[in-house]
């Protein structure tokens, strides 16, 4: 395995983090799940319900937001996630009264767009919800987006996006990439420019919930992906591009000797709040699943338990998977020359991949953070 041999290897190598990072007792955003419906089955979905329609009450709800309007009332601001399944399906009424107990937040959802529509626009300015839409690229790039009958879905959300620009409702995007490649980049980079989101994530695919394709890209690929991409967004830095600006924003601080700043000194928690009111810390794809050893991976459950409670002693007492996670988090950062970069990655990918916490490298870290670390690296020692 030669990870740990790239050019990125003496750069990452530089960073000295140290301490044993444990949970923030607040988190910086929640997840809910208002319902887990989706109205698509696309090829690379984790969900693992999302044929049926279980729906968040409002009485969840309202109890998450009886912790998460004092959080927000101490910071300059604080932003609550509607995620599903695919949020819209909750039905504008039904979100409106999810939405309705919180105060003082900046509501965000993510959406496959497929049914956006002028009443849609309405109710996003009305309640002032910030949107990000999944759409991976051209039409035979989101080929896998696709509707129960294999039909596929990309003229809706076209038609959603083309909604969302007729009434000059920013957006971000979020793009799944199956199979990094050279070549895949540009066109990628060139779609979002045209597309008029403001801001764009690439998730390559993932190996997790009940998608178990495998994700081990030959290396050379996904590196040289991320080059690409990288020369792309430099030649013409219109859209804010997550993965590569932090990647960029890494190597400026190792080079001035500032590396060790970037990292936060402790996970942020990230509860997800699913429709039953189960809160699962860290990775929201967790929830919905249980496993033998592991139980359902919830700390708590907010018809029972405030959430700041449940938050705060996790944060306090971390037990279960959350403290083997941590401990794979002191295996990476003593093992792994990336660790100053990565930060240890997501909980999610190492269950889904390993079996359990406390292993290291997995397929997920590989593609979108070594080989991203690397491609960038190649980018900018090429120019
Ligand atoms: S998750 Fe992977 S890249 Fe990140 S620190 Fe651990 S081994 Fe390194």
């Amino acid at each position: 395995m030669s990870s740990r041999d790239g050019s990125a290897g003496g750069a990452a190598a530089t960073a000295r983090w140290t301490g044993m990072r444990g949970l923030a007792q607040v988190p910086s955003y929640v997840i809910l799940q208002p319902t887990t419906l989706c109205n698509l089955d696309c090829a690379y979905c984790y969900l693992p319900f999302r044929a049926a329609d279980r729906r968040m009450p409002v009485e969840v709800a309202a109890a998450v937001a009886a912790t998460v309007n004092k959080w927000a009332e101490r910071a300059p601001r604080y932003s609550v996630v509607w995620h599903g399944g695919e949020p819209l399906t909750a039905g504008r009424a039904g979100l409106a009264a999810l939405m309705a107990p919180f105060r003082g937040v900046e509501h965000h959802v993510q959406t496959n767009a497929t049914l956006i529509d002028d009443d849609w626009c309405d109710f996003f300015t009305a309640h002032g919800v910030r949107v990000g839409v999944s759409i991976d690229g051209p039409s035979d790039l989101t080929g896998q987006r696709v509707d129960r009958g294999g039909r596929p879905a990309y003229d809706r959300i076209m038609r959603g996006i083309a909604a969302l620009r007729r009434r000059a409702i920013p957006f971000a995007a979020l793009c799944v990439v199956t199979e990094p490649r050279p070549g895949l980049a540009v066109r990628l980079y060139d779609f979002f420019l045209e597309l008029g989101c403001y801001a764009l994530g690439i998730n390559v695919e993932e190996h997790e919930g009940v998608n178990t394709r495998s994700t081990a890209y030959p290396e050379q690929s996904v590196r040289a992906f991320w080059a690409e991409l990288a020369g792309a967004w430099r030649a013409a830095p219109r859209i804010e591009l997550r993965e590569i600006e932090w990647a960029l924003r890494y190597a400026g601080a190792t080079l001035a000797g500032a590396a060790d700043e970037l990292l936060p000194r402790q996970h942020d928690p990230v509860p997800t709040i699913g429709y039953d009111g189960r809160v699962v810390l860290l990775s929201p794809e967790l929830a919905g699943f249980t496993d033998p050893g592991y139980g359902d991976f919830a700390s708590g459950n907010v018809r029972e338990t405030p959430l700041y409670e449940i938050v705060a002693a996790a944060a306090a007492h971390p037990g279960g998977w959350v403290a083997e996670y941590l401990a794979g988090v002191e295996a990476c950062r003593t093992s792994c020359p990336y660790f100053g970069f990565c930060g240890g990655a997501h909980a999610a990918n190492r269950y889904f991949e390993h079996g359990r916490f406390d292993g290291t490298e997995t397929d997920h870290c590989r593609n979108s953070k070594i080989r991203l670390l690397e491609g960038v690296l190649d980018h900018a020692g090429a120019n």
